[in-house]
C-alpha cells in the first residue's frame, strides 16, 4: 500500500511531501510525491503518537468543581479510587482509556500499572505498549518481589510489549528497595520509570527529613527518617552511579538546573505531563529548560483522572501554550522521535522504531490535519498542524481509525485548544 501526503515528518524542521510504502505491517519504502493508495493531501503524516506516561487503570473522569488540595491527600483519595473500583472495575477502566488512546491518534503507551489491571485490556488491543510494574514498598521488606519477576519474566510479543519497573517515588519507596530494584532493572536491562520531584516537598524530606512530606509519611506510621538521603533524589542516584539512560524521569516538575544537567549527562529523558501539570496547579515546568539543556523531553498525559482527556494532539497544544520558545519541530519530535530513541537508546528500539519514518520501521502512523487558516507571517506547516485535528492512523499498517467519509475539510475539529 502506498499512502501519499503533502507534509510527511521526518524528525526534521522541514517536512517534504512524499509517499510511504508499507508492506506487512512495515515501512518498505518512501517515494518522491505520485501515484498513491490513498492521498491524504494537505496533511501532515507522522509517526504514531507515543503517550510517554498514563495510569490506564486510572482512566476515570476527575472531579468537577476540582479545586487542588494537598498533594499528600490527592494521592489518598487515589488510593481509595483504586479500592472502591475493585479488580473489575480497574480493568474496564484501563479498557476504556485504551480506546480514548487509539481514538485520538495515540499507538504506543508508558502504562505505569501497579497490580495487572491493564495487561488483559491492553492483550485484546492493538496499542503498542511499555508497561512498568509500580512498586510501592514504604518498609525495606519488599514483598511483591516474586510477582514482579513473574510479571518481568511472562511470555509476551515483544513486537507489541515491553515490561518494566517502576518504583513509584522516592517518598514511597524505601531506599533500600530502591537499590534493589534499580539493580534488577540493570541486570535484567529493563528501563525504569520514577515520579521525581512530582511535589516541592520531596527535596525538604529527603534532605532533613521535615515538612509535608514527612507528614504524609506519618500518616502510614512510617518514619521519614527511612527515607533520608542527605541530597535530592537525582543527585542521590549520581552519587550511587544509577543514574542511567535505562532510567525515565516522570514530572520532575522541581527539578534544580544541576539535577537538569545530570539527566542530560546521563541520557535520562523527562516526562512533562501539561495537562495533568496545570490541573494541580503547579509553577511552570522546567521542560524548556531541559529541553536547552540536552534533556530528551517526552510528553504523556499522566491518568485521565488528572488530565481530563487522553490525547496527545491536546497535549501539543498545552505545551505548546506553555511553552512559546519550543520550536513545533521539537513539539512533534516529543511524541514522535524523543521516546523512540529513547528506548533505542536502552537496547528496546525494536517496539517501535525510529519515529522518523525509516524504512523497516513498524507502520504505525497518524494523519492530522492542517486547519484552512491563512496562517501567521512565516509560520511553518508543523506550527499550523498544532491546531489541525486526527484524521487517521495506522497501527503495523492497518487502520485504527477510518478516515473521515469526505477527506480532510470535513473533519470534526477536535477542540478545547487551550
Ligand atoms: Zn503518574
Amino acid at each position: 500500500m502506498k499512502i501519499a501526503a503533502d507534509h510527511l515528518f521526518f524528525g526534521e524542521s522541514e517536512t517534504r511531501a512524499g509517499r510511504i510504502v508499507i508492506e506487512n505491517g512495515l515501512i518498505v519504502d518512501l517515494l518522491e510525491p505520485g501515484e498513491s493508495d490513498l492521498d491524504l493531501g494537505n496533511a501532515l503524516l507522522c509517526s504514531g503518537f507515543v503517550n510517554a506516561h498514563i495510569h490506564l487503570d486510572l482512566s476515570i473522569p476527575p472531579a468537577k468543581d476540582h479545586t487542588p488540595e494537598d498533594f499528600g491527600n490527592w494521592l489518598g483519595k487515589v488510593v481509595e479510587s483504586r479500592r472502591s473500583l475493585g479488580p473489575k472495575g480497574l480493568s474496564e477502566a484501563a479498557a476504556r482509556g485504551i480506546e480514548e488512546c487509539m481514538a485520538s491518534g495515540t499507538t504506543a503507551v508508558f502504562d505505569i500499572d501497579p497490580s495487572g489491571h491493564s495487561l488483559q485490556p491492553l492483550e485484546n488491543s492493538d496499542l503498542k505498549r511499555v508497561i512498568f510494574r509500580e512498586v510501592i514498598s514504604l518498609t525495606d521488606e519488599f514483598e511483591d518481589q516474586k510477582s514482579l519477576l513473574d510479571f518481568l519474566g511472562a511470555d509476551f510479543d515483544p513486537k507489541k510489549e515491553l515490561r518494566a519497573i517502576s518504583p513509584h517515588s522516592p517518598y514511597t519507596v524505601s531506599p533500600m528497595v530502591m537499590d534493589r530494584l534499580l539493580d534488577l532493572s540493570k541486570t535484567l536491562e529493563k528501563p525504569w520509570a520514577i515520579h521525581v520531584a512530582e511535589s516541592e516537598w520531596e527535596e525538604e524530606l529527603l534532605t532533613s527529613t521535615s515538612g509535608p512530606g514527612a507528614d504524609f509519611l506519618r500518616q502510614f506510621e512510617t518514619d521519614p527518617a527511612a527515607f533520608h538521603r542527605g541530597t535530592s533524589f537525582i543527585q542521590s542516584l549520581v552519587n550511587q552511579k544509577k543514574l542511567s539512560q535505562l532510567g525515565l524521569v516522570i514530572h520532575g516538575n522541581h527539578c534544580s538546573d544541576e539535577e537538569l544537567d545530570q539527566m542530560a549527562k546521563s541520557g535520562v529523558p523527562l516526562v512533562w505531563c501539561p495537562s495533568s501539570h496545570q490541573y494541580f496547579r503547579r509553577p511552570p515546568h522546567p521542560a524548556p529548560e531541559a529541553h536547552l539543556k540536552g534533556v530528551k523531553v517526552l510528553l504523556g498525559t499522566d491518568g485521565l483522572i488528572s488530565c481530563g482527556h487522553l490525547s496527545m494532539l491536546q497535549e501539543l497544544r498545552h505545551a505548546r501554550a506553555a511553552a512559546k520558545e519550543i520550536s513545533a519541530h521539537e513539539l512533534w519530535s516529543m511524541v514522535t522521535v524523543n521516546p523512540r530513541s529513547w528506548l533505542n537508546e536502552c537496547g528496546h528500539g525494536e517496539l517501535l522504531g525510529s519515529g522518523r519514518l525509516e524504512v523497516g520501521d513498524p507502520a504505525d502512523l497518524v494523519a492530522i490535519t492542517i486547519p484552512k487558516k491563512t496562517p501567521a507571517k512565516n509560520e511553518s506547516v508543523l506550527e499550523t498542524a498544532l491546531q489541525g485535528s486526527l484524521l487517521a492512523c495506522w497501527i503495523d499498517g492497518r487502520v485504527t481509525n477510518s478516515l473521515a467519509p469526505n477527506g480532510p475539510d470535513q473533519t470534526p475539529s477536535e477542540g478545547d485548544a487551550p
